[in-house]
């Protein structure tokens, strides 16, 4: 089975942008002609082999296959929100061909049983690559640590308690230490919960004038501050997830300055919206951490295009209407994301913030480094690839996404810019108007 893409401007970050046709061939790259090695050119295009399929890529970006390393599938236990199908099926058509799923599902992904039950099913679904996480600690309690290392043999990538923060320093201090000597990335969801106990969404002017109890900022970036100076003490690596803050991002910077193995990710929502949405879309812009203010916006802009936060994330986080109709307060944190967040990320291209290759960078080779996965356009290497049709205008239309859930605050936004076919190993998992 061949498959050529032809014309497309091939964006493969720090090692090439150009014009170039890509020959997939027993799902590896198999060749790599840029435009103007006319002769090269000519015998890829004259290839008129029988099953040969070609995709015209001209007007169009061809990236690496795209790479969400924060999502919850919900299953096993939440099927009514995600199950690995939907959520597979999501990620297809939102131009992911890899996923990293949370843990905390029901039950909790803490055991190599569970490990083993995402793996079989996505394998059989063989779709996009699932990649679990498992917890930090069982139950993601806060109280014991997992066994790691039959974790990293079952299948897992890395571990956190995402959607629970380690409250306890003394057991992150040995997650960290223990994630070190496995190779295993640490992702740390940051959130002081005495501190942000009982509110719904980020403290200050709009949560004062809807009066719903609010979140300070700070409860974010203390626990910042903290694994930083655990990452300090151990010299293990961590990696936080969502970073929505200024005082985050400002940690996160200083730190990397003086050379602390930190990494950091952010989500669309928090370069998009701020605590205003709340006021205008209730609990479909209710998440944990909360919107923040203008303020955290542009420092999240300032911290995606000075390299502070290394990755895009989505944080899907699925629920139902019944759920999400529950009202401000008392409704679930999260909203979806692997349908719209390309599009929504690139906004940022065009308003400056990143050029295109940084962008693509922060959704493919970056997150692929923290997790030690393959990645990118070269010759032998595995076929997953995003094409993005960088003029592509349309409408969200939540009812029309491969997700289970409808939680989004971005149903009917005029967007433009859209993925139009993933490959997962050379196989196309997503092609507009086909599937
Ligand atoms: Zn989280």
């Amino acid at each position: 089975m061949q498959i050529r893409i032809t014309g497309g401007r091939l964006v493969d970050p720090g090692h090439f942008d150009g014009i170039a046709d890509i020959l997939i061939e027993d799902g590896k790259i198999a060749a790599i002609i840029e435009s103007g090695q006319t002769g090269e050119q000519d015998r890829v295009s004259n290839i008129q082999r029988p099953g040969i399929q070609n995709f015209d890529a001209s007007g169009k970006i061809v990236t690496p296959g795209l790479i969400d390393m924060h999502v919850h599938l919900r299953e096993p236990g939440f099927e009514y929100k995600e199950t690995i199908e939907s959520g597979c099926r999501a990620a297809a058509h939102g131009g992911f061909s890899t996923v990293c799923c949370m843990p905390n599902t029901h039950p909790v992904n803490d055991s190599r049983q569970v490990t083993e039950y995402i793996l079989a099913k996505a394998a059989e679904i063989n779709l996009v690559r699932v990649l679990p996480v498992a917890a930090i600690s069982k139950g993601i309690e806060g109280k014991t640590l997992c066994e790691y290392e039959g974790l990293k043999q079952a299948g897992a990538v890395a571990v956190s308690d995402d959607g629970n923060p380690v409250m306890n320093s003394r057991l992150m201090r040995s997650a960290l230490e223990r994630a070190k000597d496995l190779n295993l990335p640490a992702i740390s969801h940051c959130e002081d919960i005495n501190l942000a106990a009982g509110g719904a969404m980020n403290e200050g002017v709009v949560s004062k004038k809807l009066g719903i109890a609010g979140i300070p900022g700070v409860s974010e970036s203390i626990m910042v501050l903290r694994d930083i100076a655990l990452s300090e003490l151990t010299g293990a690596a961590v990696h936080i997830a969502h970073v929505s803050t200024a005082g985050s991002v400002r940690a996160i910077r200083d730190a990397k300055a003086r050379g602390v193995r930190v990494t950091a990710e952010t989500a669309p929502h928090y370069f998009t919206l701020t605590e205003d949405a709340v006021s205008k879309c209730g609990s479909q812009a209710k998440m944990n951490p909360p919107l923040g203010t203008e303020n955290d916006r542009m420092a999240i802009c300032e911290g995606l295009s000075d390299g502070t936060i290394d990755v895009i994330a989505t944080d899907h986080a699925p629920h139902s209407s019944e759920e999400k109709a529950l009202g401000l307060p008392a409704a679930p944190n999260g909203i979806i994301g692997l349908e719209t967040s390309v599009s929504l990320s690139l906004k940022l291209v065009k308003d400056g913030v990143l050029s295109l290759p940084r962008l693509v960078e922060k959704m493919s080779a970056n997150p692929a480094g923290i997790l030690r996965l393959e990645c990118g356009l070269r010759v032998g290497r595995r076929a997953d690839i995003t094409i993005i049709d960088p003029d592509l205008s349309y409408t969200v239309d939540a009812a029309g996404f491969r997700s289970l859930s409808r939680n989004t605050p971005f149903d009917g936004w005029h967007l433009k810019g859209k993925p139009v076919l993933t490959m997962v190993g050379g196989r196309i998992v997503y092609e507009e108007g086909i599937n």
